[in-house]
């Protein structure tokens, strides 16, 4: 946060970076156009194309009331080719990215990066360092091999990788899917890496309307775990391996699965608490800070299907399940689950942060230390070991099955 309260990155106000590289991503995916669809070649991982943006204008640019910025698109034929895959037409990715304003959240991480939200909840588009992008771009072939093999995935999806240039500062970003649906509440948030060093929310998180816990938490407010059919449980750690493999060829770590959940029985009491104080004559609350997002978005959001392929958690997964009709105002794809409570609970999540990867990591005091907690001392298997640990988080502390209620031993006391 810069003087007079403006959120600012790199000096430069946040305000101005949103309004640029809609023009920026708005004139690349212009220029798209002209190029015909062809198969994807090594050489269109490699490229970057820059334009400027005068005050006044170009031939091929806006006038605009912003400092005046380069704008660069990194491998923007592969990039088309990756939204192709995941079904994002050329005028739909435009309309989400330019067609309104963005909305900034709050970051939890201790990185600095800003994220951005598109208007339509599609999008997020987050600031990287220099190192991240850079590595993003070696990533491309091998990763997209990948996803297009094998399209269900929680694994990050990456629609675009740009560089914002302004007196001499660069803003990278990359353009990724949304896993959290703001037109619902999520009662709970939690970023969980398998890891119990310094896991846990700081005081400012805590105090936040909806902070972002990590793995410590999880255990203290699930000391069983998230509870899901055998069928889903299933689904899901078949798909976590998968996805860590990948990870793990590629000598990534420190990403997280984000997790958040709806408690749709919390929802039910919070409708007729509020109803309730409505006929007594006492506001409503419904314009309270920390409620979802409601507008002229609201309904389209919910009831269309995504705009990006196989998004939803439940579709990543390769699970389906029955819809939730008393519920109508409730985003598709949720992953059912119960609390040891019994209630019924909608998972939305996926793997985040994956931009990390041990070659190029800095060896900072923390990392040692927590390498040393984790009991993790053989260094050239740290990515294994991350993926084995978070794996193992994942299938034995946060998700169980539900018993199944034919099990002799259940059937037999009935
Ligand atoms: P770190 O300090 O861990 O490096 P970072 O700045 O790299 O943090 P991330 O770990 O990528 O940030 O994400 C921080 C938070 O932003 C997450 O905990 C989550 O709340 C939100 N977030 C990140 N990616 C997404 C996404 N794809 N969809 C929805 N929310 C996201
Ligand atoms: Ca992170
Ligand atoms: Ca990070």
């Amino acid at each position: 946060v810069g003087e007079g309260g403006e959120i600012t990155y790199k000096k430069i106000q946040s305000s101005q970076i949103m309004g640029s590289i809609q023009l920026g991503i708005q004139h690349a995916i212009g220029g798209l156009a002209s190029k015909p669809e062809r198969d994807l070649l090594m050489q269109d991982f490699m490229t970057v194309e820059t334009t400027n943006f005068p005050h006044e204008g170009s031939n091929h640019t806006p006038a605009h009331h912003y400092s005046e910025f380069k704008f660069k698109t990194y491998a923007p034929i592969a990039f088309r080719y990756f939204r192709d895959l995941f079904g994002i037409q050329p005028d739909d990715f435009l309309m989400s990215m330019c067609s309104a304003p963005l909305r900034e959240l709050s970051n939890p991480g201790a990185s600095g990066s800003i994220f951005y939200l598109t208007n339509d909840d599609e999008f997020i588009i987050k600031t990287v360092q220099h190192k991240e992008g850079e590595f993003l771009q070696k990533l491309l072939p091998g990763y997209y091999l990948n996803l297009d093999q094998n399209p269900r995935t929680l694994l990050p999806k990456f629609f675009g990788l740009y560089c914002y240039q302004c007196n001499s500062k660069n803003v990278r970003l990359v353009a990724m899917n949304n896993l959290l649906p703001s037109s619902i509440k999520l009662h709970q948030k939690y970023d969980l890496k398998g890891s119990t060093y310094k896991r846990k929310a700081n005081k400012s998180e805590r105090q936040k309307t909806s902070p972002t816990y990590k793995d410590l938490d999880f255990m203290e407010h699930h000391t069983e775990g998230l509870f899901l059919e055998a069928d889903t449980y299933n689904a899901l750690i078949k798909t976590m391996q998968r996805d860590c493999r990948v990870l793990e060829s590629f000598k990534i770590m420190d990403y997280s699965l984000l997790v958040g959940i709806h408690n749709l029985d919390e929802a039910q009491r919070e409708k007729t608490e509020a109803r309730k104080r409505t006929d007594s004559g006492q506001s409503d609350g419904d314009d309270a800070e920390g409620e979802p997002r409601k507008g002229l978005n609201r309904t389209r959001s919910i009831n269309r299907q995504r705009l990006v392929a196989h998004s939803t958690a439940m579709e990543s997964i390769q699970a389906e399940s029955e819809p939730i009709d008393e519920e109508e105002d409730v985003p598709p794809g949720g992953i059912p689950a119960r609390n040891a409570r019994g209630e019924r609970l909608l998972l939305f999540l996926g793997i985040i942060d994956i931009l990390q990867s041990y070659r190029l990591r800095k060896k900072l005091e923390h990392t040692w230390k927590s390498m040393i907690h984790d009991g993790d001392t053989v260094s050239v298997h740290r990515p294994s070991f991350y993926a084995q640990r978070f794996l193992d988080f994942m299938a034995k502390t946060v998700f169980k099955k539900i018993p199944s209620l034919d099990l002799p031993e259940i059937k037999g006391n009935h």
